[in-house]
């Protein structure tokens, strides 16, 4: 419904790709908008990434959180069964894991998200598997995302947050094009090589890719949870440098306090999906530095006014 994402962004991905792309603006919770599409279009299959993602706002408030991202996937999930359509891919997140009882993660690790956000990614796997499990033709694949990050290299379609960025990437990338004076990092005393938060940045385009592997199904089994990250932890500092030399500009930073709910640091085993997808992912951090950084020069203002 592009409650934080732009329509132009799509016209440019139809550039791209030179594929007519059919859009329809509707709400995820509006059933009878659904059963519209799914009557117009007969889809095979659904790629589900209808879900607010802000950790803070999910605390604020977390019964927008349970109402959109849970209710709107049975609803979603309702369709599918009225339209027979049989096969869902979930985009889940590495936060359904909580505090690490060992790393890297792997899927066999316990579940224990610590925030509204992360519990909403976990019900709605769990329903996906009671979903599945109704009728034999049915297929779910949960994604766990670890920290998707980096640009389209056209730079023509990037990550353009409306209002202040939540997340550490675009807010690095609005310090170097000179929007913001500087990044707050958040807490520098962690057990970590330079005492800030570590996590494993995927590129975006890497991430894309699994989900095109998750489609191809001949591996796979009828449920199936696949963590997608590129298993190398980066921290905050390390993530900055690499963007300064990236870019030629210097990104200053203050020091506050460590931010509500942040673990120290995570990163993912997804030796399950490169052997069960055929995926592997191939764009290193200096990839995601020069390609974030060309969407911005290309963009400074992101998409333009919606
Ligand atoms: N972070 C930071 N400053 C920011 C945003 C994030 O220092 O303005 C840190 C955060 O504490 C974490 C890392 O960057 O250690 C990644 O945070 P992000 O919000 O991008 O992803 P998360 O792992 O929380 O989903």
């Amino acid at each position: 419904n592009l409650c934080n994402g732009h329509e132009a962004a799509l016209e440019r991905v139809q550039g791209i790709t030179n594929c007519e792309l059919q859009f329809m603006n509707a709400d995820i919770l509006d059933s009878n908008t659904l059963d519209k599409v799914f009557n117009n279009f007969k889809p095979e299959a659904v790629i589900h990434f209808a879900g607010l993602k802000a950790v803070s706002e999910s605390v604020a408030d977390p019964l927008k959180y349970y109402e959109v991202n849970v209710g709107g996937s049975i609803s979603l999930l309702k369709t599918m069964s009225k339209a027979k359509c049989n096969n869902i891919v979930f985009s889940s997140s590495a936060t359904v894991y909580g505090d690490p009882q060992y790393l890297p993660y792997d899927e066999e690790h316990s579940t224990n998200p610590v925030n509204p956000y992360g519990r909403t990614k976990l019900m709605i796997e769990n329903i996906i598997n009671d979903w599945i499990t109704t009728d034999s033709k049915r297929r779910g694949t949960i994604l766990r995302y670890f920290n998707p990050v980096g640009a389209h290299e056209s730079g023509q379609i990037g990550e353009e947050p409306i209002g202040t960025p939540n997340n550490l990437m675009p807010y690095i990338a609005q310090v170097a094009d000179g929007r913001r004076e500087y990044l707050n990092i958040f807490g520098n005393d962690y057990d970590t090589a330079d005492g800030t938060g570590a996590r494993d940045y995927i590129h975006v385009v890497d991430l894309a890719l699994a989900h095109i592997g998750a489609l191809n199904q001949n591996k796979l089994n009828k449920f199936e949870i696949l963590n997608v990250g590129a298993g190398k932890s980066t921290t905050v500092l390390e993530l900055l440098k690499k963007f300064e030399e990236t870019s030629g500009v210097t990104i200053n930073f203050k020091y506050l306090p460590r931010r509500d709910g942040d673990l120290a640091a995570f990163w993912a085993d997804s030796s399950k999906a490169f052997e069960k997808i055929d995926w592997q992912p191939e764009r290193n951090i200096k990839k995601i530095c020069e390609d974030t950084w060309c969407w911005h020069k290309l963009n400074p203002t992101g998409y333009g006014p919606k």
